[in-house]
This record gives structure tokens, C-alpha cells and sequence, in this order.
């Protein structure tokens, strides 16, 4: 199937994400996002997680945590012995240490920790053409805010559901995918003209849903398709269905039956 595959990005299949925490024990912030290795972590402004720009006890890149053969490796840059903490441990410049999910990083007054990687996404996509403009790990603990705009649709990343500010939006359909606790949920936070809000097809009646993967969710002019973090995707042909499925689940759509067309334009191998 990845040898017929006629997109260049097949390596994306392999691309590993991580998701990490940032903790600031003085401004009690916490931000908890998903990232493509390598990331740089440091008071620089190029940096990935820029910790704070004023502490000149940071290294401009501080950390750099990246990918060698599957494994996750921190890579400490930090030019001082002990500025650089692994699970309490001191690092030595230059040392290098292999992070788990759960390891957390002591920067100054900083811990970062690794979180269980993201295993849902979501990608907004047109509806009629089915080009895909954005794409988001959904992290445990974090939530996504999408509203209607007179410039097209905003799409918000937030580290957390309090940090969703509704404020304002009441008029336009606003709605929000949110993972706190076990299930990754989509709710329609506000609907004044009574859109239609459609899942694979069918009409949303409900406010709020558990999430599963290859949800197909379309409104307006937008779509938006729930996907397996780092799993290909295609799209049903049928051109009354179109909702996406997942290419090793079986030759035809989940919804309608027809054959899926393995290897044609619809297949889609996301960087997701
Ligand atoms: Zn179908």
C-alpha cells in the first residue's frame, strides 16, 4: 500500500510527536501542547518553548529533545553543569538521557513533563473541495475552539479547557473539541441560526459527543475529520458520503460500502 502511494510525505507515517507540559512553579502557567521533534527548548526567541526571555541563567537553546531510531532523546545544550535536571537528576553539558512519557525536565523554575503522546487530531478541511488547511493533536487536557468569522472560520488551540474564552462569540456557530479526562468530547458551545451541524452525515441533535476516530464533522462551509495520530486516511468517493476512513479497516467505506479507491487522490497520508 506505502510503495503505490502517489503523496511524497510517506515519512510523516514515522514522524514522532510529543506532548509536554510546562510548568512555571513562580506564575503557577501551565501549558500543555503537542510537538514535532525535534523541539528546542531555551530563552530564545526561536526556540519551540521559549522559557523566560530575562533569565540569563537559561541557555538561548537550553534543551533540545529529538528522534534517533524510535527513541526520544533529550539532549542537554546548557553550558553549566546541573542547570539541566531528568527526573531530579543533574545533567552535564552535552549529556544526552532517553525520555519516557511521565519523565519531567527541571529547567530553573520550570518542569517539563512528558505527557502520554496525542493519539487523536483533528484536520479542517473545505467541504466542497476537501483541501486541508490546519491540523491539531488533540493532548489530554486540552481543547480546540473553532468559530464562524466573517473572514472564514478561527480556529483557537488552548492548553486547557479554562483557558477557552467565549466571550464575544455568542453570534456565530462556535464550537469546541475538548479532552479532559478519558474521552475526547466535541460540543457545539453556541448555534444562534441554527446551523446544521452534521456528523458522518447525520444531523448533531445533541450539544455535546464523545469523539471516535474518522468522525466526519461538517458545517457551513467547513469539515472537519477526526483522525488517529499518525495513521493514513482516505475518503469515501461516494460523492453523497465523502466521510473519511481509516485505510487498513477494510476495502469499503464504514458508511456506505463503496470500495474505496486504495492508491487514488482521496488517500491521504497526514502529517497528523
Ligand atoms: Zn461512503
Amino acid at each position: 500500500m506505502q510503495t503505490s502511494n502517489p503523496l511524497p510525505n510517506t515519512a510523516s507515517q514515522t514522524m514522532q510527536t510529543v506532548a509536554i507540559e510546562v510548568t512555571n512553579e513562580h506564575r503557577a502557567e501551565v501549558q500543555r501542547r503537542a510537538y514535532s521533534l525535534p523541539v528546542t527548548i531555551g530563552r530564545g526567541g526561536t526556540c519551540d518553548i521559549q522559557l523566560d526571555p530575562d533569565n540569563r541563567a537559561i541557555s538561548r537553546v537550553h534543551v533540545e529533545i529529538v528522534e534517533e531510531g524510535g527513541r526520544t532523546i533529550l539532549y542537554n545544550r546548557a553550558s553549566n553543569a546541573n542547570a539541566t535536571r531528568v527526573e531530579r537528576r543533574g545533567l552535564q553539558p552535552g549529556e544526552r538521557v532517553e525520555l519516557h512519557p511521565g519523565y519531567s525536565i527541571g529547567v530553573f523554575d520550570y518542569t517539563l513533563k512528558l505527557l502520554e503522546p496525542a493519539r487523536i487530531g483533528i484536520a479542517v478541511a473545505d467541504r466542497h473541495d476537501l483541501t486541508v488547511s490546519k491540523e491539531f493533536h488533540l493532548v489530554p487536557g486540552s481543547a480546540i475552539i473553532a468559530y464562524e468569522s466573517p473572514g472564514g472560520l478561527v480556529v483557537e488551540a488552548a492548553a486547557s479547557l479554562s483557558e477557552v474564552k467565549t466571550e464575544g462569540l455568542g453570534g456565530n456557530l462556535t464550537v469546541l473539541f475538548y479532552y479532559d479526562g478519558d474521552e475526547p468530547t466535541f460540543a457545539i458551545l453556541a448555534n444562534p441560526a441554527q446551523e446544521q451541524v452534521l456528523l458522518d452525515r447525520g444531523l448533531i441533535r445533541q450539544n455535546a459527543l464523545y469523539l471516535r476516530p474518522f468522525d466526519t464533522i461538517e458545517f457551513g462551509t467547513t469539515r472537519i475529520e477526526v483522525l488517529n495520530v499518525g495513521q493514513a486516511s482516505i475518503v469515501c468517493d461516494n460523492p453523497g458520503c465523502r466521510v473519511v476512513n481509516a485505510v487498513d479497516a477494510g476495502s469499503h467505506c464504514r458508511l456506505c460500502g463503496t470500495p474505496l479507491n486504495i492508491g487514488g487522490p482521496t488517500l491521504r497520508q497526514r502529517r497528523i
